[in-house]
């Protein structure tokens, strides 16, 4: 190399570093001001106390179904975290990705769909166990060709959406010195993207959607919506209960493709615990929580495209791959992306937790009962077999939601502060 490109490799790994910091500067400062640190004010929420609200039998049976359900899932995550570390830190995914031949679009192809399915078919016995330990505790009301079904659609999902971010790395590498820049850029551009047309495309391919039918829930539910200033055309209801006997709802999409949905699995719940249910996610549509996350989760995405040039060098040595231009890059690039996924979990779900928060007293402030939110929290907890004291590494891992004792103890702070009887 001579020392004039030598020069310019240097400035251009000045140039991304200086990119990265602003971007990881960014999205901290987005994070920090856009997260509802405090629900309710400093030192008003009490400790959860899960013996106050649930009964004995209730704690035992959430406690077995942690314990059954718990060596499969953290099995499974351990094995993610090892593929993923093999493919970034050792020559193992250059090695394999090697043997493929033809032109370098259809190896970068053919790499993702070989590594995905080495790496689900090791997994595919792990989820074959979760699925027996949710029927024996009757969560789950699959059978396994609906099962199989759903798990090779969600693969179908992932791996199309990994082949259009690895296609369009190595395509980028391959033409463009400067690649973090529309890398970035793209990125940025497809997670949010993706995120708008979710609902739309991707939510249909799991679950059929209808109107809630017109009816005296209905009306109140809309009504609710309309009282609290969220422009609501229509609850959707989703067939849920071909696939679990689980109670949930949630908001996707943003602008035209946002839509609130409830289980029908919900629907013969009193329609006060409904109407709560609906008025949290209300909270969520009122503070447009998706499309703050999706900007996050773009910006995330942005910095990790400009980190993958940074840590080129790093690759180099460790994987034997000169660059990302090379279509075994896609193994790094997998495992990159997969490595990105399980670290920033555990922030994701401390951000989850106060945006769940806020959506609780957005509730509360909605509906102004909190007797009826600790019945409706009850209920869900009992229905989910909710883990109600999570262990700490539980609780980083996996805990996208406040405990349900957590959120009683909410309601009750929220009661005190409000003058409405605490329950
Ligand atoms: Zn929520």
């Amino acid at each position: 190399m001579d020392d004039r490109r030598q020069e310019a490799g240097v400035r251009e790994r000045r140039e991304a570093g200086v990119a990265l910091v602003v971007l990881g500067v960014v999205v901290l400062a987005v994070v920090a001001f856009t997260t509802p640190w405090r629900a309710l004010p400093p030192g008003t929420v009490p400790a959860p106390d899960p013996a106050r609200d649930f009964t004995p039998l209730q704690l035992a049976r959430a406690a077995a179904f942690d314990a059954a359900t718990g060596p499969p899932g953290y099995l499974s995550y351990g094995l993610g975290l090892l593929f993923a570390g093999l493919l970034v830190l050792t020559p193992f995914g250059a090695r394999l990705l090697g043997r493929l031949r033809g032109p370098w679009w259809l190896r970068v192809l053919a790499g993702v769909l070989l590594l995905t399915a080495i790496l689900q078919a090791v997994r595919w016995p792990l989820g074959v166990w979760y699925e027996i330990r949710l029927r024996e505790w009757g969560l789950s009301t699959q059978d396994w060709a609906a099962w199989t079904g759903d798990r090779l659609k969600g693969l179908g999902v992932s791996v199309v959406l990994t082949s259009i971010m690895v296609l369009a790395v190595v395509a980028l590498a391959r033409r463009v010195r400067r690649w973090w820049i529309p890398a970035a850029a793209g990125a940025f551009a497809l997670t949010v993207a993706a995120s708008f047309v979710y609902p739309v495309v991707f939510e249909p391919l799991f679950n059929d959607f209808r109107p809630m039918p017109d009816g005296p829930l209905r009306t109140a539910l809309l009504a609710m919506a309309e009282r609290d200033g969220v422009p609501v055309d229509d609850v959707l209801v989703a067939d849920a209960s071909r696939r679990t006997t689980a109670l949930n709802a949630y908001v996707s999409g943003f602008g035209a493709t946002r839509r609130i949905v409830v289980y029908d699995t919900l629907l013969t719940t009193p329609r006060p615990e409904v109407e709560l249910v609906v008025a949290h996610e209300l909270g969520h549509a009122a503070h447009d929580d998706v499309l703050s996350g999706t900007l996050v989760g773009a910006l995330g995405a942005a910095t990790g495209a400009v980190l993958l040039f940074a840590l080129s060098g790093l690759v180099r040595r460790r994987t034997g791959i000169a660059s990302m231009a090379d279509p075994r890059a896609a193994g790094v690039l997998l495992g990159l992306v997969s490595l990105a996924g399980v670290l920033s979990g555990p922030a994701q779900n401390v951000v989850s937790r106060h945006v769940e928060a806020r959506a609780d007293v957005h509730a509360l402030d909605l509906t102004r009962a909190p007797a009826t939110f600790v019945a409706m929290q009850n209920r869900l907890a009992s229905a989910n077999l909710s883990d109600l004291s999570p262990d700490v590494v539980e609780y980083v891992l996996y805990a996208s939601h406040p405990t349900a004792p957590e959120r009683i103890a909410l309601a009750r702070a929220w009661a005190r502060l409000n003058g409405v009887p605490e329950p």
